[in-house]
This record gives structure tokens, sequence and C-alpha cells, in this order.
């Protein structure tokens, strides 16, 4: 169930003006739910729906009022098959696989990996570029259509153990509708990169580590239509990579990923695409005459998932849980699989009665491990061996030498050969 904002600003005026309060407008239907979702993201929506659709109450809270905005995403997604070819193991969300139509804005097919010097590889890589801002409303719409609440325009301030009922959580809210506690028997934090949840409950990752995601959403380019472009090179990215994602009608997301411990040149992201779109010898011919229509910044967690992602009845998903491929900072698609498994646990806890502090949400932790746990791990040994490249651009060029374009597609994933190791290691001797 949606409660549009617009209304219950009117209905919010009305209330202040007849009873001078803003109480009694709290648009929930209880005060006590069996799940509690916090963020209405891919990982907290998907996490909604599938709690609701095993027979949980479920309320999913976000502090943006309107759904998916600001955009904190440049919107690439591979296509259902490219992912399972490359992570045999992960058992993709229908959603996934039967993406809704009016959120894609281009299909891709290549991808285009440029050198410092200015060579370049390509691969094919079948994959949507989304709107990031109708994908997630989309999703969130089909949690409320599965019958969880949502309450937008709302911040959850604090989650602590409930002193009435030790089996469950205080949930205290607030936002544009005003103030009020609720309680939950399980929590999930699909609260992003700075999970409030993960640090409440000591989830958080002790080596965090996070890039910083900068770009601009751009019109009148002449670009690729069907492929992705990702350029390397000290002067433009140092210690990281830019990339040019088509989104049809000459419109393009061009963005800068970094990380400020690998910036040798200490400018802000800005300031670096700035320069790339100015000055970059191939990249600048594309984009010159190109307005941009947007800026989107966020953070990207880049140091993989914490030791624990659960505990008592508490659960964490999606960027909160660092489910993101650590080599590019993709995290879509593992945030709704984690999301999805998390709201599947969520329901088989309350209708099993087996929830509540002391009881664990164990089989979350082994089941989303199970499924893409290993690729996320070594997604993370592969970004720290290209670390040791992106800060080298002779390094950078004599490896994309030495890669073939296939390799170069698996290493994104993590995959790194023993022979590819061997070859690598022997660069940086
Ligand atoms: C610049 C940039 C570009 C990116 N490009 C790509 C890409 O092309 N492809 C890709 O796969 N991934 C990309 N990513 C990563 C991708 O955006 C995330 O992995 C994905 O959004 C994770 O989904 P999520 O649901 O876990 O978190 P989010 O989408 O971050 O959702 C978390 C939600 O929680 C809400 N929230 C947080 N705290 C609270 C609180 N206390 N109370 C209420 N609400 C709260 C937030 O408002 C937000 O809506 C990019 C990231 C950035 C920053």
């Amino acid at each position: 169930m949606i409660y549009p904002f617009d209304t219950f600003i009117v209905f919010n005026y009305e209330c202040k003006r007849y009873y001078g309060s803003y109480d009694m407008s709290f648009p929930l239907t209880k005060k006590n739910y069996d799940v509690v979702i916090v963020g209405a993201g891919p990982a907290g929506s998907m996490a909604a729906k599938y709690a609701a659709l095993g027979g949980a109450d479920v309320l999913f809270v976000d502090r943006k009022r309107e759904i998916g905005t600001p955009i904190q995403c440049a919107g690439f997604t591979p296509d259902a098959s490219e992912i399972e070819k490359l992570i045999p193991g992960m058992t993709l969300p229908k959603e996934m696989k039967e993406l809704p139509k009016n959120s894609i804005l281009c299909q891709t097919k290549k991808q285009r990996l440029y050198t410092p010097d200015l060579k370049s590889k390509e691969f094919d890589v079948n994959g949507y570029v989304l709107d990031r801002r109708l994908f997630d409303t989309e999703l969130a719409e089909q949690a409320a259509l599965q019958g969880a609440e949502l309450l937008c325009g709302t911040t959850v301030k604090s989650v602590a153990f409930c002193v009435a009922d030790a089996a469950k959580y205080t949930v205290r809210l607030s936002g544009v509708f005003g103030k009020i506690d609720v309680t939950a028997k399980v929590i999930i934090g699909a609260d992003g990169p700075n999970s409030l949840i993960g640090k409440t409950f000591g989830l958080s990752n002790s080596e965090y580590e996070r890039g910083i995601g900068f770009e601009y959403k751009m019109t009148g380019v002449d670009i690729d239509s069907e492929s992705l472009e990702m350029y390397f090179g000290n002067k433009y990215v140092p210690g990281g990579y830019i990339w040019i994602f088509p989104e049809g009608d000459g419109k393009a997301n061009v963005g800068i990923g970094i990380r400020r411990s690998l910036c040798t040149e200490k400018l802000p992201a800005r300031e670096f695409l700035n320069r790339f779109i100015r000055e970059h010898p191939i990249a600048s011919e594309k984009l010159k005459g190109g307005k941009i229509t947007s800026v989107i910044a966020g953070a990207i967690p880049v140091s993989g998932a914490p030791v624990r992602t659960a505990t008592d009845s508490v659960m964490i998903a999606g960027d909160a849980a660092g489910h993101v491929m650590a080599t590019n900072g993709g995290g879509i698609p593992f945030a709704m699989a984690a999301g999805k498994i998390a709201g599947e646990t969520a329901a088989e806890a309350v209708m099993s009665n087996k929830c509540g502090r002391g009881l664990s949400v164990a089989a979350y932790e082994q089941r989303w491990r199970a499924e893409f746990g290993e690729a996320l791990d070594a997604s993370v040994q592969a970004r720290k061996l290209m670390d040791k490249f992106l800060v080298s651009d002779t390094r950078m060029n004599a490896a994309f030498k030495l890669l073939p374009a296939e390799k170069l597609k698996e290493m994104q994933c993590g995959g790194i050969s023993g022979t590819m190791k061997k070859g690598l290691d022997f660069l940086l001797k």
C-alpha cells in the first residue's frame, strides 16, 4: 500500500489547521509489524515483497520522499544470462530476468576498455542501462501490491531492543509525517553503504573501504549507442575508471569511480571528470557539445561483505552488506538477490515463530554466501591485485596488452586463473 506524498501534505495541513496537530495523519495501519525494512532501494523492495509474499506483516521505510530520487547509480546491469555464466551458483530472482520494460533506457551489446595509452579492447556483454528512478519505483510498487506498507519521506532514527517485550525491536521513525515508534520482530537493514543497521548491530565491515562515484547525465553527445565504455589512466582517473554508458537518443551517463587512497593528485572527483570531458583525446570528441542535465554522487563499498551479515533477528542486505562487485562497483543484481533471500528468511522466521532476541536468522547468511559469496570475495582479491596496476599507467598498459579481452571480462567478476595471476605477478616485478 503506497500513500501518495502529496495527499498527506494536504492532509497534514488540514489536520494542523483544524486540530493543531500533525500526529493524527501518520499513514500506517498498525504500530506492531512482523518485519521492518530500512531502505526501499532494490534490496529493501525485494525484501519487502518476499517477506509479504511469505505471509509477514511488513513495513518498509525510506527517507527519500520519492522512491529512487535522487538517483545514486549509473544503472547498468548485465543481462541475466551473462550473470549466470560468470557466477554459476547464483539463483537470479525473476525480477532480474524480466526487467520492467519502462525502466530500460538502452540495451547494450559490447563493453570497450581504453588503456592509458589510448588502445582499446572490447568483448560482448548483453546488458541494459536502467532508469533507476523508474526501476526502484516499480520494485517498491510490486512490494506494496503484495501487501507491504511503504513509508517514504521518513528516516529510521534508531532501532533498539523493545523495553516492554524482549522478543521485539523498537524502531524510531521521523520524517514528513511526524515522529512515531513502531515495533518489529525482524529487522532488515537495506539502508545502503552507510548502514545504520550494520553499525547498530555490530555487522559493519572492519576493513571498510569505499569508492566515490560522481556522474553526469548528458544529452547531445555522439557516442556508440550499443557499447559501454570504460577509460583508465592517471591523468583523468587516478586509481579508478571513468565510464560512458549510453542512454539512447544521444544521451549518456558519464561518471567516475575513484578511491582517495589511490589518488596521487588531490582533486575532487568532479574536477577529474570535467578534465576528462574537456581533454581526453578520444572521449572529448564524443562528448563535446554535450549538456549536463543531472549531477549524481554516491559511495560505493568495495571491501566485500563483513564477517557477519545476520544476528538476533537482524539482517543486512545489498550495499549495507557490501554486496558489490569490488572490481567495478556493480551492486544491483546482488542487492536484489540478497533482498529476496532476506525477505524469505524473515517470513520463515515469523511464520514458524522463531524470531526475536537471541534467535538467529543464520539461514540468510548461509544462503547468500553459498550463492555468490565466493564471487564477491574473489572480486575483492582481484580488486586488490588491480590496484597495483591502476596506480601506474605503464603497468596498466602492459596488463591490457597481456590479457585477452575475454579474460578481462572474467576478471571483472574476480575470475583470475593461475596463468593470468602468474603473468600479472611477473609484470609487477
Ligand atoms: C555513482 C554510482 C554509480 C553506480 N553505478 C552502478 C551501475 O551502473 N550498476 C550497478 O549494478 N551498480 C551501480 N552502483 C551501485 C548500486 O547503486 C548499488 O549497489 C545499489 O543501489 C544497491 O542497492 P541497495 O538497495 O542495497 O541500496 P540503495 O540503492 O543505496 O538503497 C538504500 C536506501 O536506503 C535508504 N536509507 C538509508 N538510510 C536510511 C534510514 N536511516 N532511514 C530510511 N531510509 C534509509 C536510502 O534513502 C536508499 O533509498 C553505483 C553506485 C554509485 C554510487
